[in-house]
């Protein structure tokens, strides 16, 4: 019975249909989804009363822009007067005073948030099984992971719970577990979106991020959510270009680009056969898709896995027992801090610190952080160098489909190596979309990767809309 974003606003606007059902239908599936552990904190009586809000609107003969969107909010992400966990122990009982500049403006535009969804602690993980709140499950198969970190929204978008969420992103938490869900996930340019209220991981790669099973509803939450912000002075002046017109786009002429290094060894061979089936289909659309080369993609995951925990271990030094989180006793200062981050980090958060603290340490800073810093400019101009080429490229978003419940659990490299396909965008700063492409044969779901230029968003959700009929025919 699931509407499209435009049924279900047309619906709206004829009185159809009414705010509360939605809301109704959507805490129903919470409730009939409990075992995928999607959410971390349900809210009925707030999504009511913004649900009563939008009724309100609407009667008066407003028509916001998002009315009918119910939304699944990842728990890193603050809103006013709700439990804030970031799915860590040290924030089990932490409740934000403020909301999220993002969030704020979704509301604002009519959408109703239902609950905050579970994720990686801090967002450090690519499978949601590294949460104080225990695994969430892939609706698709329950002995598999959803992805992460963003797992939480993923499942619930996924399972039918809400047709959008929001996730965040600092090396492919969005991206990724779209890709192992079947749904689709944006991560936006760089300073596109404000990350006032999005809880600091490396604040030099994180963005906010929407997962959706629809293209349009996606491109409109994008577009009311981006742009600049006086609270974060990293967002960009740039015009946010319209994404809500997303027909007649044709795919002739479009240049893309196949880089190789994202078809190499260790890629699931269905995951290769189904990208390259896509790309014959958009060559018989017009398309002029042709192999191109990133050359530093095989430095992404050490560089990203040094600037990524070296911004963590700074960022996190404020969770000391003192200003949040519960407090141990101790002899003195140090001691109380000490024991209260021992209790209250994870394995994986307590490993980032260390390493993040080792990298930036005297001794290392100029082997490892600066040195990192430099590759990274290197990674950043590979993409310009191919954007005078091409318009997009084209990639698998991960190199498998949704591995098992604790197959990568043991081995941390094994788990990073998760992230190969995803995080060079994000140290480029270029803004990337997985859209869903097939399955393998277990049924699994797979990824297909679109990269474009900064803040060609646009080019992004209209060339996804346009391959999503293309497929479906
Ligand atoms: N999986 C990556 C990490 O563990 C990315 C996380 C993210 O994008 N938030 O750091």
């Amino acid at each position: 019975m699931s509407l499209s974003f435009s049924e279900r606003k047309a619906a709206l606007k004829s009185g159809r249909l009414d705010i509360k059902s939605l809301v109704d239908v959507a805490l129903e599936h919470t409730r009939r989804n409990a075992h995928l552990n999607a959410f971390i904190t349900l809210m009925s009586e707030l999504a009511y009363e913004q649900a009563g809000r939008v009724a309100t609107r609407l009667l008066n003969g407003e028509y916001p822009p998002l009315a009918g969107v119910i939304l699944a909010v990842k728990d890193n992400i603050a809103l006013r007067g709700v439990r804030l966990t970031c799915a860590s122990k040290i924030l089990e009982n932490y409740i934000s005073p403020y909301t999220a500049t993002a969030l704020q403006r979704l509301i604002d535009a009519g959408a109703v948030v239902i609950g905050k969804t579970n994720l990686d602690e801090f967002a450090m993980g690519s499978s949601t099984e590294h949460s104080a709140y225990g695994v969430t499950l892939n609706p698709h198969n329950l002995e598999r992971v959803p992805g992460g970190s963003s797992g939480g929204s993923a499942a619930a978008v996924a399972a039918g719970v809400v047709t959008s969420a929001l996730g965040s992103e600092t090396g492919g938490s969005v991206r990724q577990p779209a890709a192992f869900c079947g749904i689709l996930g944006l991560k936006p340019t760089y300073g596109r979106v404000s990350r006032y209220g999005l809880t600091a991981f490396g604040s030099s790669l994180d963005q906010i991020g929407v997962m959706s099973s629809d293209v349009e509803e996606a491109a409109h939450i994008f577009q009311a959510m981006a742009g600049c912000d006086a609270n974060d002075n990293t967002t960009s002046p740039t015009p946010v270009p319209d994404c809500s017109a997303l027909s007649e786009f044709a795919l002739e002429g479009l240049r893309i680009g196949l880089p190789v290094e994202y078809f190499g060894e260790g890629i699931q061979p269905a995951v290769r056969n189904t990208i390259e089936k896509a790309a014959a289909v958009l060559r018989r659309s017009g398309a002029v898709v042709s192999e191109c080369s990133l050359p530093h993609t095989k430095y992404a995951i050490p560089t990203y896995y040094i600037i990524a925990p070296a911004e963590a271990s700074s960022n996190l030094a404020r969770y000391d027992g003192v200003r949040y989180g519960p407090r141990f006793e101790g002899e003195n200062g140090e001691d109380i801090i000490r024991a209260s981050r021992q209790a209250g980090f994870g394995a994986e958060v307590k490993r980032r610190i260390m390493l993040g603290a080792y990298v930036l340490s005297a001794g290392y800073y100029d082997a490892y952080y600066k040195k990192a810093q430099r590759v990274r400019r290197l990674i950043r101009q590979d993409f310009s160098e191919a954007f005078r080429n091409y318009d997009l490229l084209m990639t698998p978003t991960a190199p498998t489909t949704a591995f098992k419940i604790g197959e990568k659990i043991a081995s941390p490299l094994a788990m990073y190596l998760s992230d190969i396909f995803t995080a060079s965008a994000n140290l480029a700063g270029v803004p990337a979309i997985s859209l869903p492409i097939g399955s393998d044969d277990k049924g699994l779901p797979i990824g297909m990767q679109l990269i474009a230029q900064d803040f060609r968003e646009d080019l992004l959700f209209r060339t996804t809309k346009r391959i999503i009929e293309l497929i479906n025919i």
